[in-house]
């Protein structure tokens, strides 16, 4: 008998393999866990009061506007509720942009070590994803408009990106818009802007407000450490946003997550922790590391991206044993980097046992 067949170009997409959340063996009691860029601090307090205080009400469906919700980033971002959209996680709008712009045989641009739910969110709405070769490990705007073609649909790029933590400029952001034609929609992931530090830096906002074509989509998961809550938001031209609320989930923000995103985003104390915490920990595990003799990419995000050299000290003897000492890093192979790990910015601490780890490592 015959089996149903999902759409030829379904199973032509690698699954996306999260990082490892425990390890086997001794070291499995005590465990490290930098292997997903969660924040180093945890979730604001305040947030997870909400959370608890709405554990009542869980037998109603959510408001399917989020329309506090919204208010509340609007307010906190200075952009217009009308203009925002959330979704179940970041991710889950990514894959509703690539699945509304783009369709069969249709291209969409993503840096060569790009996020890797590009290529998948491509694929699943039966478009070719087309991979920008990077310079220094960082998107080149050149590379990009080189590889436009007149089936191009969407842009697709993370700024600081992952796995890499480099960035592109304000204004290399508003040449590659510029470049592209108006009917291409550019989506700016991001995912990692709140810890951003470099002053030519930009979260990308303006360009959605200077045209119809853009898109910036941000998340809970990182910066506010609520990953668990599954909530990203973006903020797009009236017809982007028109369209993905004709798409997305009636009911995609549950009630207990909207309740703790309004909480976390009034805790603007807590948030200036979070951002100074990185400000401190990132540069220093990044010296440390560098101070080991390893190479360090610059990073404007809550990981860094280490990379080991060939031979007996290479990437995966640093994880084994980084994973012998209970700490986990994330293995960064399948974003064709086999020669690095990416470890997220954890507590004083987590990172001093990860220079500790280290430095045993490369003896
Ligand atoms: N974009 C980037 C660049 C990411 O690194 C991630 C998480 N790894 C996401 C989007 C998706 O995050 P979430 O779905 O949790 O919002």
């Amino acid at each position: 008998m015959a089996a149903p067949r999902p759409r030829e170009n379904i199973l032509r997409i690698d699954a996306y393999v999260p990082g490892k959340a425990s390890l086997d063996g001794p070291a499995s009691a005590r465990v490290i866990k930098l292997s997903a860029n969660e924040g180093a601090l945890g979730p604001s307090p305040k947030a997870v009061a909400a959370y608890r205080e709405a554990a009542g009400e869980i037998w109603r469906y959510p408001d399917g506007a989020s329309t506090a919700l919204r208010a509340a980033l609007g307010k906190r971002f200075g952009l217009d509720p009308d203009r925002l959209v959330c979704g179940c996680g970041s991710g889950d709008l990514l894959h509703l942009l690539a699945q509304a712009y783009a369709g069969p045989g249709e291209e969409v641009i993503h840096s060569a070590h790009g996020f890797l739910l590009y290529p998948i969110a491509a694929r699943s709405a039966d478009a070719v994803p087309v991979a920008a070769a990077e310079r220094d490990r960082t998107a080149s705007v050149d590379e990009i408009l080189a590889r436009v073609t007149p089936r191009t649909r969407a842009v697709f790029i993370a700024n600081p990106n992952n796995p890499t933590g480099t960035y592109v400029s304000g204004s290399e952001l508003k040449r590659l818009r510029a470049g592209l034609r108006p009917d291409i929609l550019l989506v700016i992931d991001a995912a990692y802007g709140e810890f951003a530090r470099a002053p030519d830096y930009s979260l990308g906002h303006e360009l959605v407000d200077g045209g119809e074509n853009t898109v910036v989509v941000r998340t809970f998961s990182k910066f506010f450490a609520m990953a668990g809550l599954r909530l990203g938001w973006a903020h797009g031209p009236a017809p982007v946003v028109d369209v993905i609320n004709r798409i997305r989930g009636p009911f995609n923000v549950a009630l207990p997550t909207q309740v703790a995103a309004i909480a976390a985003l009034e805790d603007v104390e807590f948030q200036a922790r979070v951002k100074a915490h990185n400000d401190r920990w990132l540069p220093w595990t990044a010296d440390a590391l560098r101070a080991l003799g390893l190479e360090v990419q610059d990073s404007q995000a809550n990981f860094i991206l280490v990379r080991f050299p060939a031979g007996a000290k290479n990437a995966d003897a640093a994880n084994a044993h980084l994973n012998a000492a209970g700490i986990i890093p994330r293995k960064v192979g399948a974003y064709g980097l086999p020669d690095s790990i990416r470890i997220t910015i954890g507590t004083e601490a987590e990172m001093r046992a990860v220079r500790d780890a280290l430095a045993a490592f490369m003896g």
